[in-house]
């Protein structure tokens, strides 16, 4: 989820594939917070997702161009966690220790003609103890994603890097014959 439709999103709209897919890792980047036992705030707090990637957004802008749509980039996939994440994140942490949730639901039912009704909910509740197991597996499958993508988007690079790893294995043996 986390991966997968910021990814799509940014091919959708045309930003360059290999750009795309090396700043992808940014998208799952705050739930490591899970490692510090301060799950869905240290990486989810408004300091990481909007404060540091908005001043390196600026620091492009006027100073090194070359960083700009990179930087807008990682700005675009810090900020899509939080989104998909909104069903309860501290995004105030540490100001505000508490979790903010916003739940959107749509309950649907066709007794006495069809009836759609739409509710949001929201508020705050104090941030959960979370346990550091159960994300890990799951970031990990979306790295394991990430890396076929990454070598199927740089096929080109990744087969000259097996290459080059390929000569260097074979000249060992001349290089130690040379030592010896
Ligand atoms: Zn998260």
């Amino acid at each position: 989820m986390h991966l997968l439709l910021p990814l799509l999103f940014l091919l959708a709209l045309r930003v360059d594939a290999k750009r795309a897919v090396l700043f992808a890792p940014l998208a799952v980047l705050p739930d490591f917070d899970a490692l510090f036992g301060l799950h869905r705030a240290l990486g989810h707090s408004f300091i990481p997702i909007l404060v540091v990637p908005l001043a390196v957004v600026a620091y492009a802008h006027f100073r090194k161009n070359e960083w700009y749509a990179a930087s807008l980039v990682a700005l675009f996939y810090l900020t899509s966690h939080v989104v998909l994440d909104l069903g309860g994140v501290a995004f105030l942490w540490p100001i505000v220790p508490d979790q903010f949730f916003f739940e959107p639901t749509i309950a649907f039912s066709a007794s006495g003609g069809v009836h759609l009704d739409f509710d949001i909910e929201y508020g705050m509740r104090p941030l959960p103890e979370m346990g550091t197991t159960s994300f890990l597996s799951e970031e990990g499958a979306a790295l394991l994603l990430l890396g076929v993508l990454a070598a199927v988007v740089y096929r080109a690079e990744a087969r000259r890097a097996l290459k080059g790893l390929w000569d260097l294995v074979r000249s060992f043996p001349r290089l130690v014959r040379g030592l010896i």
